[in-house]
């Protein structure tokens, strides 16, 4: 049976129509304001409508950039929408007022972590972490072949493990933590940290973002970097041995069989990956004693969160 997947964005939802092989037959999508929840609630439902017209469906994944209550029902919060202890499950079900069909919500990294699971580049494992390198470190857990939400559905928020005491401010309200190292955001501070103070080692980064240092952003460092360019590929590095150094201490409390490294800056490749999978090593507990885990790149790219929400909603509603 299909099921439907919604990702939910700060300012647009992409909504598809997912089989059971995870793959995406039908997809729509809406612009929404994220200050104005009812306006999502709202196109949300508009948007699975038009689905449902030639779809057949019985559950339904919304996929949120929030902490997600452990029943799957409410928003607690969420950074970049005005959600806060917000009923979406229960908004949307009223509105598509069909009680053949089952509406969970799930926070969207997790989704992104279950696609990799079920359908990517970690579905022959049992054991896997996702961190996707993007604005933030979003992450998501697969342990013993379950989904880790933890106790109040604040799990795998791994972005905000502290890895320098006294570090950068994070958005959480605490410092140093973990996202504000190894993240998209992070590699444009740094970019634009060089350039400011060796504008001449920063020449072609500088160029790149045509002359302005405040205009770096990640995917120019990526360029640069795949041209030969030495800064550039000494940031990425340099993300990537955060991105190494912090899962090797993930490794002492999970013992994950794989690494899956998702967001844009992927697109690096090796230049990004060789680094992580350096450091790794260099800072596992018991190096020489335990096997190295593979870290790879994400293989569902920006449909994840739809695939994932559609296949955990499906799961959920046979559960019932
Ligand atoms: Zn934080």
């Amino acid at each position: 049976m299909h099921a439907i997947g919604v990702d939910i964005g700060g300012t647009k939802i992409a909504v598809g129509v997912v089989d059971e092989d995870g793959a995406i037959i039908a997809k729509t999508k809406r612009k929404t304001q994220p200050q104005d929840p009812a306006s999502i609630d709202a196109a949300i439902a508009d948007a699975v409508a038009e689905l449902a017209a030639e779809h057949e469906f019985h559950s339904v994944g919304l996929a949120a950039a929030g902490f997600v209550s452990s029943d799957q029902e409410h928003v607690l919060f969420a950074p970049n929408i005005a959600w806060r202890d917000y009923p979406l499950a229960d908004n949307v079900r009223r509105l598509l007022g069909r009680d053949d069909v089952a509406v969970v919500v799930e926070n969207d990294a997790n989704a992104a972590g279950w696609a990799e699971f079920a359908f990517g580049a970690a579905r022959d494992v049992a054991h896997m972490a996702l961190l996707t390198i993007g604005t933030g470190l979003g992450a998501a857990l697969v342990v013993d072949g379950k989904l880790v939400r933890g106790a109040y559905g604040f799990a795998a928020e791994l972005g905000h493990l502290r890895v320098v005491p006294g570090g950068h401010p994070c958005g959480c309200g605490l410092r140093g933590c973990w996202e504000q190292y190894a993240s998209g955001s992070a590699l444009t501070r740094e970019a634009r940290r060089a350039a400011l103070e060796r504008p001449v080692r920063a020449a072609r980064l500088l160029e790149l973002a045509g002359g302005n240092a405040i205009d770096i952003h990640g995917p120019q460092v990526t360029e640069a970097a795949m041209e030969g360019d030495e800064l550039g590929i000494e940031l990425l590095a340099e993300l990537g041995r955060w991105i190494g150094e912090g899962s090797a201490s993930l490794a002492a409390a999970l013992d994950p069989e794989l690494f899956v490294i998702g967001g844009g800056v992927v697109a690096a490749g090796d230049l990004l990956l060789h680094p992580a999978r350096a450091a790794f090593e260099d800072n596992l507990p018991a190096r020489g004693h335990r096997p190295i885990v593979p870290i790879v790149p994400a293989q569902m790219g920006n449909d994840a969160g739809i695939v994932g929400a559609a296949d955990l909603a499906r799961l959920a509603a046979a559960n019932r």
